[in-house]
């Protein structure tokens, strides 16, 4: 209730006397007051009007009256109402016991011979209320807020602390107590630095606390520290002067214990084997990269590369591999360049970094080395021997790590592909070889990703007995976007070596199946398709699965498809390709051994393989008409492929002079540039439909 004039005031007067009452009324109106006024003169009136809540804005009290009287008045007023003023006005009220009233609770008093005074005394009683009123609404809500940031700080998981200027806690929330001992949480003087950070951090938390102090306010100070073995990271900011609370900063911390650790999860896994928990190749690198030698001191990074791994992986499983790979760590860990700096960089090759002044200085721990992983291998009650292959390249001031690492690389390689050879050391003279090579095989890789690149050449198989075409041998090439036209010896023992070749095959396969049904469609004579597939397609477990699922896509007749593989590749692994050509002989698909008589097949396997054909090695046709030896290789080829019941091709045939004599030794088929060279889809095309044949006379 405001105590603005114009406003109507409500008045509770207690007064037995009509005239009295009359008097006090005409003082308050004359002095502009809008009253209204209710008049009683007992206890029951009385308390009735104050029962009922707003309306009563002030209270006027005669003291005494007849029947009731002014201080048990005043008394019942605070007790129900103790936000109404209240105001004696009487006759004559001793000094004593005025002061007396107004001290038990009586705004003011007003002598009724006095009442000029009234107006004046009403309205600051009026304001005083108005202004306890306001009062108790702010203190109210200022109540509410502290409760509800009490709240805050009671339920956040955020450790906040409040500090004096010396640094000692005024304040913390449970969460800041969480991590703290009981013994800390009890401590009569607590210090910030020494709660919040470990001893050798301690300095450093002052150092910050200080920094604080001449930082403009606002400025946040931030740093992470340990508190009982939980990382924390705090920010801190100063308080203003004028904010009244006891403290001068308030420290925020986030408990990043979990983080860190999530952190340090993700370096190990970017940054270490998981299956040998060895260094890998990234942190190699970043340890090279950082060297810790003594100045002046030579590396040698040693590339140590394990062949067979794969096959056991492929036969007993990664777990076995692993095992394997373990073992080997361990002995290389125990060997003879101990205490030097071991890392796993591909999936079977580890890199040792050691220090090494010259390559003499190497070569005895390399042949112990050597001759120990080449001891056999213990699984499962078996013994196992892998292969071992070192490659070493020092590290030259300046150079890249990276390129130390691919000098090593190469000369691993190269000391796999010697014979009897384990170890060779990078010859910078060999790399631009090495290089133009790794170059290539990035090319490739681009390449099989394109369309335009890589394509089929095909050549003409024909039939002596009719001098028809009667099957056409897909041949890949590469139209090199550098280097023009490439011949499959140019890229096709690279993508074996790098990994490749499955992608490379799998396109041949695709695009000769596609063109065979190309070419069935458009009403030509159905010819067979022979596609070469290399040694190392042929050890892959899901060869038949890629096969099926080529027919599938293209829609070929698996009788219309043939598959080469070279007579080396039958001995790679002769169980596993006997079983593979017997899945895809089931499937209807033709099989062929190509360049025969150059890779020492076995007869007993020969015996065994389900093939359709022979091809007779072009190496064996090129001379038959000047040597004797290969005219009689090349009739027992022929005479040994009737007897197994195969057909007999001849590549490589140039002249007619060689037709003659491969015809006269009764071979079935020939393929060479006497008819044809490999040629494009649609000379093929053409040669199909003028149904072009060798002459019968050539035939014999
Ligand atoms: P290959 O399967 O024995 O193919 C026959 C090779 O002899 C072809 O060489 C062919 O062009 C060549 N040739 C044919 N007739 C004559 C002739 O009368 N005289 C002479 N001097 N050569 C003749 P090309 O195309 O260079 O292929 C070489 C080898 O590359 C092939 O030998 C085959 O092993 C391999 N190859 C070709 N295409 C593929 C493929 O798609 N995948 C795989 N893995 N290897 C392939
Ligand atoms: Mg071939
Ligand atoms: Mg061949």
């Amino acid at each position: 209730m405001s105590a603005h004039p114009k406003r109507t005031i409500h008045i509770l007067q207690l007064e037995d006397d009509t005239d009295d009452a009359e008097l006090t009324c005409r003082a308050l109106r004359d002095a502009g007051l809008s009253i209204d006024v209710q008049l009683v003169c007992n206890e029951a009136d009385y308390r009735a009007r104050l029962q009922q809540p707003g309306l009563v804005d002030i209270v006027l009290s005669d003291f005494s009256l007849p029947d009731y009287d002014g201080l048990s008045a005043l008394i019942l007023r605070s007790t129900l109402v103790p936000e109404v003023p209240f105001i004696f006005v009487t006759g004559a009220l001793g000094e004593e016991r005025a002061v007396e009233m107004l001290h038990i609770g009586a705004s003011d008093y007003v002598l009724k011979g006095n009442l000029q005074r009234l107006p004046a005394a009403v309205m600051r009683a009026l304001a005083e209320a108005d202004e306890v009123r306001i009062r108790d609404a702010m203190q109210k809500q200022l109540k509410a807020e502290r409760q509800l940031l009490s709240a805050v700080l009671d339920t956040s998981g955020a450790l906040i602390v409040l500090v004096d200027q010396a640094g000692r806690i005024v304040r913390m929330n449970p969460a800041a107590t969480a991590p703290l001992s009981a013994a800390q949480r009890e401590a009569d003087e607590q210090y910030f630095d020494t709660l919040f950070a470990a001893e050798d951090e301690r300095n450093v938390v002052s150092e910050h606390l200080a920094h604080l102090c001449r930082l403009p306010l606002g400025m946040p100070v931030s740093w992470r520290a340990t508190v009982n073995g939980r990382l924390v990271l705090w920010s801190a900011a100063r308080l203003s002067d004028q904010a009244e609370t006891p403290g001068f900063a308030v420290m925020s911390g986030l408990d990043i214990t979990a983080q860190e650790e999530a952190e340090q999860q993700a370096y190990y896994l970017r940054h270490f084997d998981s299956a040998s928990g060895l260094p890998n190749r990234a942190l190699l690198l970043l340890r090279m990269r950082q060297p810790t030698q003594p100045v002046g001191e030579r590396m040698a990074l040693i590339m140590i590369g394990l062949s067979r791994l794969q096959e056991i992986r492929d036969s007993l499983g990664d777990e076995a591999a692993n095992h394997l790979l373990r073992e080997v760590s361990r002995r290389l860990m125990a060997g003879p360049l101990a205490g030097d700096y071991l890392a796993k960089v591909g999936d079977d090759s580890f890199a040792l970094l050691c220090a090494a002044p010259e390559e003499s200085a190497l070569n005895a721990p390399l042949q112990a080395m050597l001759t120990q992983l080449h001891e056999p291998y213990m699984l499962d009650g078996r013994f196992f021997f892998l292969a071992a292959n070192l490659g070493v390249a020092f590290c030259e001031t300046g150079a890249p790590p990276e390129e130390t690492l691919q000098a090593a690389t190469m000369a691993q390689h190269q000391a796999a592909q010697q014979q009897n050879e384990n170890y060779r050391f990078y010859q910078p003279l060999l790399s631009d070889e090495a290089r133009s090579r790794l170059e290539l095989e990035g090319e490739l890789h681009a390449a099989l990703a394109v369309d335009d690149q890589l394509f089929l050449d095909y050549q003409p198989q024909v039939a002596l007995h009719s001098g028809q075409i009667v099957g056409l041998e897909a041949l890949i090439r590469w139209r090199h976007p550098r280097l023009g036209r490439l011949g499959p010896m140019r890229f096709v023992p690279l993508a074996e070596s790098c990994g490749l070749i499955a992608a490379l095959g799998d396109k041949a396969l695709h695009m000769a199946c596609q063109q065979a049904v190309s070419w069935q469609n458009s009403g030509l004579p159905p010819v067979t398709v022979a596609v070469n597939l290399s040694a190392v397609q042929w050890s892959q477990p899901d060869l038949a699965d890629t096969i099926r699922q080529a027919l599938a896509q293209s829609g070929l007749a698996p009788a219309w498809l043939e598959l080469e593989l070279t007579e080396s590749a039958t001995m790679h692994n002769p169980v596993a390709t006997l079983a593979t050509m017997q899945a895809l002989r089931d499937m209807g698909v033709q099989l062929s051994i190509d360049d025969f008589g150059t890779g020492f097949c076995n007869l007993s396997y020969l015996k065994r393989f389900p093939v359709d054909k022979l091809k007779i090695d072009q190496s064996f046709v090129r001379d038959i008409t000047t040597q004797p030896d290969d005219l009689v290789i090349s009739q027992l080829v022929v005479a040994m492929g009737h007897l197994l019941h195969l057909s007999v091709v001849a590549e490589g045939v140039e002249t007619e002079g060689q037709l003659a004599l491969l015809a006269e030794a009764g071979c079935d088929i020939i393929q060479g540039y006497y008819f044809s060279r490999p040629v494009s889809p649609q000379a093929c095309t053409s040669m199909l439909a003028a149904d072009r044949r060798v002459p019968p006379a050539a035939c014999g």
